[in-house]
């Protein structure tokens, strides 16, 4: 097979996620075992303006499968948006002969490395770095599963104290304009209502169901709802049932950023390392532009810009499932 890479870059970028040091760690190994140089791009694209590159070796991604964030830092770059900053950037990676990139991260990401790509001929592979599942083509995306386990183990804590006080919890998870977090961690702690962006939220039939159970003395209620739902987050959900159930003991409780830490779950490592590895293969054998999803366990190539023009579908049984469950 003809080797079309001779020296590669790795970076991070946007919002960081559980299980990308493991990512990083499977590309910098097979980079090596395959007798590439491989280039550890700080802080996402800003790294790559301003030439904070070094070189990795094996020992550099020692003892970090295990932890959350990430060793190459991420950041979100305003220059990069600008043809100037990325002429700047691709000046970078010439100096060092850097012929491929893999890139771990989320859309905005991808969005940067498709248009870095086409003006400057270097080929990019994505991994979808993100804790949301906002991205078409793979069954899962690397801290997805970390995030929702996360939320899970929050509210079984919240659980155990609103059900000693008979309280309504409204939780807000993260998912700006996704909402897995809060459908699959609301299934998971057996949530009354659960609020996505990908659905029309119903209040005046959340209400009805909220009043019907008050009359059979069902107090426990617990809202699991995505910070990007239409309706709004926690708080407005939380002040829009006050005023209609005024006997209700609300509570709220905004998750935020516990969800994006921790150390990465079996599964997001499994999954970081597992496309880690495709990414550095596939540059050798000479793909370009795409994203390495996993799809019923099998590694599947998705050009990036359908991978971010795309949205999972959330299926709509699952919205009946919750409604049966929790009566
Ligand atoms: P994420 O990858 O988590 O979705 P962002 O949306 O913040 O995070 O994107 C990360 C970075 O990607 C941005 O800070 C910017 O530098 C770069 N980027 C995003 N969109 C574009 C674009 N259309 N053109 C060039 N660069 C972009």
């Amino acid at each position: 097979m003809e080797k079309k890479v001779t020296n590669i870059g790795v970076l991070t970028s946007g919002g960081d996620s559980p299980g990308m040091n493991a990512a990083v760690r499977a590309v910098v190994r097979t980079g090596l075992f395959h007798g590439l140089r491989v280039y550890g791009i700080m802080r996402g694209y800003a790294g790559m303006i301003d030439d904070d590159i070094k070189e990795m070796d094996g020992r550099s991604v020692a003892n970090i499968i295990q932890r959350g964030g990430t060793i190459l830092k991420t950041a979100r770059s305003k220059d990069f948006m600008e043809f100037e900053g990325r002429q700047k950037a691709f000046a970078n990676l010439q100096k060092r002969n850097i012929d491929g990139l893999v890139i771990i991260g989320g859309d905005g990401s991808f969005r940067g490395a498709q248009t870095f790509s086409n003006e400057f001929d270097i080929p990019c592979i994505g991994l979808p770095g993100t804790i949301d599942k906002d991205i078409s083509g793979s069954d899962t995306t690397i801290g997805f599963d970390t995030a929702v386990n996360t939320a899970v183990q929050a509210i079984d804590k919240i659980r155990d104290t609103m059900d000693a006080h008979d309280r309504l919890f409204i939780v807000e998870v993260m998912g700006r304009d996704a909402g897995y977090i809060a459908l699959h961690s609301g299934i998971a702690t057996g949530a009354e209502n659960i609020l996505i962006p990908e659905t029309k939220t119903d209040m005046a039939g959340m209400i009805e169901s909220l009043t019907e159970k008050e009359k059979r003395k069902k107090l426990v209620n617990l809202i699991v709802v995505a910070e990007g739902d239409e309706f709004g987050g926690a708080a407005e959900v939380a002040k829009y049932v006050k005023e209609k159930l005024p006997t209700a003991d609300v509570r709220v409780c905004v998750l935020g950023h516990i969800q994006r830490g921790g150390s990465p779950t079996c599964e997001d490592r499994l999954v970081a390392s597992h496309m880690g590895y495709y990414a550095v293969e596939s540059l050798i054998m000479g793909r370009k532009n795409m994203m390495v999803g996993v799809i019923n366990n099998k590694i599947h190539y998705t050009p990036l810009d359908k991978a971010v023009k795309e949205k999972q579908k959330i299926g709509q049984e699952w919205m009946k499932i919750v409604k049966i469950l929790a009566s």
